[in-house]
């Protein structure tokens, strides 16, 4: 992912509207880009402390975003497995296809 791609999906993160494929991308794009961090940083304090401070909320949104990036890769980890499991089952599902496939065919022509 480039950084412009990344810096148009800021504020999907940040609305949590960001899922799976762009979702991953985009986390391993900021893990690896100080500067598309600093921006999603910046972006997300912005908007958490206009809203914090209309309701005059006290809040550590620092620690708020960490719990919310190691949310967000704990879910990614699931997606992956999960992803891995439905790989798995679909080509456990074509074996067993061309399995039986083939016990039909040689059964008919031995029959
Ligand atoms: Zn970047």
């Amino acid at each position: 992912m480039k950084c412009q791609d990344a810096e148009l999906l800021i504020q999907n993160f940040i609305n949590d509207d960001l899922t799976g494929e762009p979702l991953s991308n985009f986390i391993r794009h900021i893990d690896n880009c100080h500067s598309c961090y600093e921006e999603m940083e910046t972006s997300y304090l912005l908007k958490e402390a206009l809203s914090r401070l209309e309701n005059g909320e006290t809040f550590d949104l620092h620690g708020e975003l960490t719990n919310k990036l190691t949310h967000m890769r704990e879910c990614i980890e699931v997606h992956k497995i999960l992803t891995i499991i439905r790989r798995a089952i679909s080509i456990t599902a074509a074996i067993l296809l061309v399995m039986s496939s083939l016990y039909l065919l040689f059964t008919f022509y031995l029959l």
